[in-house]
């Protein structure tokens, strides 16, 4: 059973619930990309490094915890059927892999998130439409990748996409788009094994080539879009992450492409991105996002201060911080590495907790904001958090002119021009 519903709007963000069976997630929602696989053998959980510490947080492991349970941080994640070979395993370890769902392994048997699989198209593409490992090429067909991510007993699964990409001929475009509508047939005729949700990939920077995108799924499709999949998601964004005027307008399309072709009920994911766009993002009905971002910024030693700064690890002021790692003394000592024995893991396994918990955060008070359905303080909540982002600021404040608070002064002077 897959239901969302809308409980609350202003402008065009909104607050949703996300029902897959007997898990809830609420609206908008960051899905954190997690390693379930590979690295090291042994002992406690697969993997080694910062991918094992962030797990261990996952499903609540004491000793790394220090016995604060902060699995809510990691209420759904997202995963790749390309992440099972990151570390080159050979073909007998995938199989294993692929032979037990993640929670049959006794591991991860208490998580009780949901799990996103992606297809890994993105990866997958640049690998020729290959996974290698160490001994073995498999050519990833649509129903190849549905067979791995049904393998690994997920809440939602995704059709294998051919993102664009910015230095693309229109051509090529053209035709990624229409490899990806194929693809999205074959997922549709084996929507009944998937006991969970089917999401639809889309593709597209601005609305001609959303529209174009729908299209190309449409004329594919024997049946109407909300009949077969539960969910849109937006790919192809990643190499433009740090353009925030592409992502808005490109999120901003989708949602009106999708309201004009009476999709509007379904909710919409934002592949890849986090972080500092997330806000305005949501200021124009994005509702999921899922990113890796919280991980790679610990890798480099990078401690969040919010969404839009980070410094390094080593002058970070943790009691600046409301966060609940930062208020725990263990973690302090590890992210400022003063105990003994302790392993970049440990330290860096801290901080990507931190990085997290300020995305989770900032998520939890928009939902609280839009719940309270006061525009006037999304208005200033989205002021606040880019007044010092220089980046960011003629974008927000447009947004919030046109999409959120429209207010002209006499001269017809926008107020935050
Ligand atoms: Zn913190």
């Amino acid at each position: 059973m897959v239901s969302f519903d809308v409980i609350a709007e202003a402008g065009e963000t909104r607050r949703g619930q996300l029902q897959i069976n007997d898990r809830t997630l609420e609206t908008p929602h960051l899905f954190p990309v997690v390693n379930f696989y590979g690295g090291g053998n042994e002992p406690a959980l697969f993997g080694g490094g910062i991918h094992r510490t962030v797990k261990e947080f996952m499903v609540n492991h004491p000793p790394t915890t220090g016995g604060t349970d902060y699995s809510d941080l990691f209420g759904g994640v997202m995963t790749s059927i390309s992440s099972l070979t990151d570390y080159g395993i050979r073909e007998k370890k995938l199989e294993e892999y692929l032979d037990n769902e993640i929670r049959e392994w006794g591991k991860f048997s208490d998580y009780d998130g949901m799990i996103f699989a992606d297809s890994g198209g993105y990866k997958i593409l640049k690998q020729g439409g290959e996974l290698e490992g160490e001994d073995f090429t498999k050519d990833i067909t649509q129903d190849k990748a549905l067979d791995m991510q049904l393998d690994l007993g997920p809440d939602i699964v995704v059709n294998l996409d051919h993102p664009i990409h910015p230095d693309d001929e229109f051509e090529e475009r053209i035709e990624k788009m229409e490899k990806t509508a194929v693809n999205a047939r074959q997922l549709a005729k084996r929507r009944d094994e998937v006991d969970g949700a089917c999401y639809l990939t889309v593709h597209g920077y601005y609305e001609a080539m959303l529209e174009r995108s729908f299209d190309a799924i449409e004329n594919e499709l024997d049946k109407p879009i909300p009949e077969v999949f539960d969910g849109i998601a937006l790919g192809s964004l990643v190499p433009r992450k740090d353009n925030v005027e592409v992502l808005i307008e490109a999120v901003s399309d989708c949602r009106l492409e999708m309201q004009q072709r009476g999709y509007n009920d379904l909710p919409l994911h934002v592949f890849g991105i986090s972080g500092n766009a997330m806000p305005l993002l949501v200021a124009v009905g994005a509702d999921t996002f899922d990113s890796a971002s919280y991980l790679h910024q610990a890798i480099n030693g990078k401690y969040c201060v919010n969404l839009f700064e980070t410094v390094p690890v080593e002058e970070a002021d943790f009691h600046a911080c409301d966060c609940r790692i930062c208020n725990d003394g263990l973690h302090r000592d590890r992210m400022r590495n003063r105990l003994d024995d302790l392993y970049q893991k440990d330290i860096l396994g801290s901080v990507a907790a931190h990085n997290l918990a300020i995305q989770q955060r900032e998520l939890r008070r928009f939902r609280q904001l839009i719940a309270e359905a006061d525009e006037d303080q999304i208005a200033a909540y989205l002021e606040e958090a880019v007044k010092d982002q220089k980046g960011f600021r003629k974008f927000a404040y447009k947004l919030i002119n046109e999409r959120i608070k429209p207010y002209f002064d006499d001269d017809g002077e926008t107020s935050y021009a």
